[in-house]
């Protein structure tokens, strides 16, 4: 009898020691605001669109250029910034034979998104039918952060909810938004890291809670005469901050991409070979970038067609752990040749998309680090495109 009492005694203390070590697990289990990620109806849909942007062989066209950014362009070609001709290069772009098969995204600005051919098939539905997505960037560019020597943070969080559900409904699956830094004495500040960080992990959200897979561009400039150490040493700084942002919002990791910059010189320095940038740039990444992102797609931020194609190249053969997958999401390295070729004639039209073919090409090599370097090179691919404090 004795020995029954104590039995049972043993079996309550057990049970009350068993609650009190589960209470931990209860307590997270059920308390959403320790939750890891958000819940969504388009969880599954987001998962598998950016694995499919991160499709081995294909990359992004940025073609998102703002009405302003694209007249620059124009401009540098004599050709004038209106709509025909705007709505004519992209055309020129997305109806060049054998480019749409190295390419898994385009990135639109908001007009080519609900343009038409010249034959009058939608961009959109043209781009879907050869399996591209369609994109959209969705931020409202850049403004001044007052009390900061020229730093910024990038507006457009007011209504993006909105604009979000009419994109998808128009057909666009993914989404960009541009952060920027800057490297100085004292910059990136603490502030700008913070206020981009944020920002980028609020419209990741967004993007999110309406189906769009969110590209979390934050871009150092490569504007200044600073070394590659100071250039990875930011970039880490940078993305550490972005992916606690992105974490504290709840971000579904999976069914995001990141843009960034290669970690490389200051564009006052002397270059370094494509194995150093590889090197620095693979690191910076490993030491930031959670293996739950599917795939980096880079900016050419400024360096020539070439130049970016052969940096991605030498990141793809690098030997070391990469988690995630390696591509590009290049604009002005994909277009400046064909632009060039083109100069706004309908006669130049197939020698332009030659161009551009030579270029899609390229980088979809790169992204298998299949690359040889023996690309032709199209007028003005070998051309710095960096422009000062540049402005998309
Ligand atoms: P660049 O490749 O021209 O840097 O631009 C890519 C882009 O989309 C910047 O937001």
């Amino acid at each position: 009898m004795r020995v029954l009492f104590y039995f049972i005694i043993l079996i309550i203390i057990n049970i009350i020691i068993l609650n009190f070590s589960l209470y931990p697990v209860l307590f997270i289990d059920f308390d959403s605001s320790t939750m890891s990620c958000f819940t969504t109806k388009f969880a599954d849909e987001l998962i598998a669109n950016a694995a499919y942007i991160g499709t081995p062989g294909k990359g992004i066209l940025a073609a998102d250029e703002s009405t302003g950014t694209i007249g620059k362009r124009l401009a540098s070609i004599n050709v004038e910034n209106v709509e025909s001709n705007r709505r004519a290069l992209r055309e020129l772009l997305f109806t060049t034979p054998g480019a749409l098969p190295c390419l898994s995204g385009v990135i639109l600005f908001e007009e080519t998104l609900y343009q038409k051919s010249s034959n009058g098939t939608p961009f959109v539905e043209m781009l879907k039918s050869a399996g591209v997505l369609p994109g959209i960037k969705v931020d409202k560019g850049t403004v001044e952060l007052a009390g900061t020597n020229g730093e910024t943070t990038t507006q457009g969080l007011d209504g993006l909810g909105e604009r979000c559900k009419k994109y998808y409904e128009a057909g666009a699956r993914f989404a960009k938004w541009r952060a920027v830094l800057k490297i100085g004495l004292n910059e990136p500040s603490e502030l700008a890291i913070h206020e981009n960080a944020y920002g980028l992990a609020r419209y990741a959200v967004i993007c999110q809670e309406n189906g769009l897979v969110p590209i979390v561009e934050p871009e150092i400039l490569v504007d200044g005469s600073h070394d590659i150490h100071k250039c990875a040493a930011v970039t880490e700084r940078v993305l550490a901050a972005c992916y606690k942002a992105l974490s504290d919002h709840h971000v579904l990791l999976e069914g995001t991409l990141l843009k960034p910059n290669m970690v490389t010189p200051g564009s006052e320095s002397a270059k370094v070979a494509p194995e150093v940038i590889a090197e620095h740039t693979v690191r910076a990444l490993q030491r930031t970038v959670p293996a739950a992102v599917p795939a980096i797609v880079f900016l050419s931020g400024g360096q020539s067609e070439e130049e970016a194609t052969r940096n991605l190249n030498a990141m793809n053969q690098l030997k070391t752990k990469k988690p995630w997958f390696l591509s590009f999401s290049f604009g002005r390295a994909l277009q400046q040749s064909t632009l060039k070729t083109w100069g706004g004639k309908e006669e130049n039209v197939k020698k332009a998309q030659e161009a551009f073919l030579v270029r899609c090409k390229a980088n979809s090599e790169a992204t298998l680090g299949a690359y040889k370097g023996d690309a032709k090179l199209g007028e003005g691919a070998a051309e710095s495109l960096h422009v000062k404090d540049y402005k998309y």
